[in-house]
């Protein structure tokens, strides 16, 4: 335990005040590789960061990985079989797409005709790719992935995908590679001891007008949230105190940190409010993006037109995440200010 704290304190907050609870282990009980069941959870009890112990070592849990999502890759190749249309319209994904919107509306890439846009654990259907280009249909996109399935990573490079690697060590190699990084719950996947690694290495990635996404579930055993739900396969468990204490001691600056268990109606005023518009904008933003919705997803636009609120459907902002989304959006600290203004 004492490897993942900073001499006793959490990597977080600082303090040292460390209460545990069990692991919920609901799926995973018969793997051989990880006995989920013999491990517990430890947070803090001042900022709620919290952590698996004993600690699981990176090679084993690549390894139990290996042995579950990536065991026959059928669902990579249900998902995109022949590698076309990947970056074409075979599928609207309003996750990616609410991911791509948060990104365009908190962050300004001023002149920038380029964007170097990677997606950290992609997962098999790449759905970022398409909802990226979507929404910043103004910019030329260079698309990036890291992602280990094999089957997957054949349909990402058959679609013009670059794959950098498998694991988030590859992103070690990239200096100054990227304008906007994407980690949609992944990173409660890494354990405390690999985000310490990784974290300096994503900060180096980014170039200076860069930015990251992070998705991951939001989880406070504070107030026991997450009690009854299960916890495997996850291995750091965050609020949004502890998200901000983390990112800000590696150097990163918030531009957005919120949960998604607002109402979408709250959500995009609140937005509009972050960025100090008179609202508007993301309405505006949306309109673009109407026509990329199949037929079916159009049912839902006739009721967009009046109410353009629902196309996002707030179930769609959770889905997959077992629970309610914790969303931050950052940039290195030692950038100058380049917030998005709206004078367009
Ligand atoms: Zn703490």
């Amino acid at each position: 335990m004492t490897k993942q704290l900073n001499n006793g304190h959490c990597a977080s907050c600082g303090e040292f005040a460390f209460a545990t609870t069990d692991y919920i282990d609901r799926y995973y009980r018969s793997n051989q590789v990880i006995d989920w069941q013999a491990h517990h959870i430890v947070y803090c009890q001042s900022c709620g960061l919290g952590f698996i112990a004993p600690d699981v070592p990176a090679d084993k849990l690549t390894a139990f990985y290996e042995s579950f999502y990536r065991a026959d890759s059928a669902s990579a190749m249900f998902a995109n079989g022949s590698g076309q249309g990947l970056l074409d319209s075979f599928r609207v994904d309003p996750r990616s797409l609410s991911q791509a919107t948060t990104v365009a509306m908190m962050h300004d890439f001023h002149n920038q005709e380029i964007l170097r846009f990677l997606d950290v654990g992609c997962g098999e259907t790449g759905n970022s790719f398409y909802s990226f280009s979507r929404v910043f249909s103004n910019k030329k996109l260079q698309h990036f992935a890291v992602e280990a399935d094999c089957v997957s990573i054949g349909n990402l490079e058959r679609s013009a995908v670059t794959v950098i690697g498998r694991g988030c060590e590859s992103v070690k190699e990239y200096v100054g590679q990227f304008d906007i990084v994407l980690m949609s719950h992944c990173m409660e996947h890494l354990t405390l001891a690999m985000l310490d690694g990784f974290l300096p290495d994503l900060r180096r990635a980014l170039t200076a007008n860069g930015v990251c996404l992070v998705d991951v579930p939001l989880d406070d055993f504070r107030i026991e949230e997450r009690q009854g739900q299960h916890s495997s396969p996850h291995t750091t468990f965050f609020t949004q105190e502890a998200m901000r204490n983390l990112l800000t001691h590696h150097g990163f600056e918030l531009l957005y940190l919120k949960p998604m268990d607002i109402s979408l109606r709250d959500w995009v005023n609140s937005n509009e409010s972050d960025c100090g518009s008179t609202g508007g904008q993301y309405r505006s933003l949306m309109s673009k993006l109407i026509p990329l919705f199949s037929r079916s997803a159009r049912n839902r636009v006739k009721q967009m037109l009046a109410d353009p609120y629902d196309v996002f459907q707030e179930n769609y902002y959770q889905v997959n995440s077992g629970g309610t989304t914790l969303r931050a959006l950052f940039r290195s600290s030692n950038n100058g200010d380049s917030r998005r203004t709206f004078d367009e």
